[in-house]
């Protein structure tokens, strides 16, 4: 037994040493994957639930690592916010989202992108320029634009966000709260807040049809929202009796595997 202890210590060392080593080789790597062109966006459609259309993309990052291979934003966006590396890499991917989402916008005239901004980014005096300058160096018009802040980022420090977002909302840019219910914010707060749409964490909706606690829930944040004028999105819908509650239950527009993975722009 104390061999067997020993060996799973030793394991664990290399294990530890090994994931220290990847996010060190990760971190420095990173600085260059723009430039490099490692960095792409997938693009996932939100469909209006009442006329089965798809009314949104969101554009996800994702990084095509020369020895790693494809790593998840879930671990490298994490690296770029310890770092002062969000905001190039986010100013680089309004870039690359406001070009790209040109070509479809031609097949279907009236669809907006939405893209993710993080924490740090909101307290980037360089993010509204960036926005007014990938909106005017594209075309796309920043009406034609969401914004996503996950609830955390929000709550952080609420009063500057509300400055920051007031800005882009005067660009002319829509705003949306992420993953929301992961967070702890009050209606009241949510309210001071210059927002137009609110996404439904996927933990709730995954609940749907299994658990009436999260159908609860999933129907107070609709009837929440809506008293407050938000468009509601849920994330995460894998299946096809999720969509029908929700259909039921007056959501506005959905998202997940069921109604479309991410894909290239050109695969859109
Ligand atoms: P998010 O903004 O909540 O994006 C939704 C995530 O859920 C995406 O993961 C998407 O691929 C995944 N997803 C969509 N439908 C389903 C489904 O039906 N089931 C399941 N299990 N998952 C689904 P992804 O692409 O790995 O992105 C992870 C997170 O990374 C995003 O979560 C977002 O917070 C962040 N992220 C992605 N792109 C960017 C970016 O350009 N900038 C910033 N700051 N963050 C980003
Ligand atoms: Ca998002
Ligand atoms: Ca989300
Ligand atoms: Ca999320």
């Amino acid at each position: 037994a104390k061999t067997k202890g020993r060996g799973r210590h030793a394991f664990f060392d290399v294990d530890l040493r090994e994931r220290t080593h990847r996010r060190l080789q990760l971190e420095q790597d990173l600085r260059e994957a723009p430039r490099r062109g490692q960095l792409w966006l997938a693009y996932q459609p939100i469909v209006d639930l009442r006329t089965g259309e798809t009314t949104t993309v969101e554009a996800l990052l994702r990084w095509n690592h020369p020895r790693y291979g494809l790593i998840s934003p879930a671990e490298f966006i994490p690296l770029a916010e310890d770092s002062d590396l969000i905001n190039l890499i986010g100013g680089h991917m309004l870039r690359m989202a406001t070009e790209e989402i040109l070509g479809p916008r031609q097949r279907y005239p009236g669809l907006q992108l939405t893209v993710n901004l993080s924490a740090r980014q909101l307290d980037d005096p360089a993010l509204v320029p960036a926005v007014r300058e990938a909106s005017q160096v594209s075309g796309l018009p920043p009406s034609a634009m969401c914004l996503e802040i996950t609830e955390s980022a929000l709550m952080l420090d609420p009063t500057a966000a509300g400055r920051t977002l007031a800005a882009v909302r005067e660009l002319g840019a829509r705003l949306a709260i992420d993953d929301f219910g992961t967070g702890y914010s009050s209606l009241a707060q949510l309210m001071t807040l210059p927002l137009d749409t609110l996404k439904i964490d996927r933990t709730f909706v995954s609940g749907l049809g299994e658990s009436r606690d999260a159908e609860a829930i999933v129907t107070s944040i609709i009837a929440m929202a809506h008293a407050v004028d938000l468009t509601v999105v849920a994330e995460g819908v894998e299946h096809e009796h999720q969509l029908e509650i929700l259909r039921e239950l007056g959501c506005d527009l959905a998202q997940g595997y069921h109604l479309g993975r991410p894909v290239p722009a050109d695969q859109l």
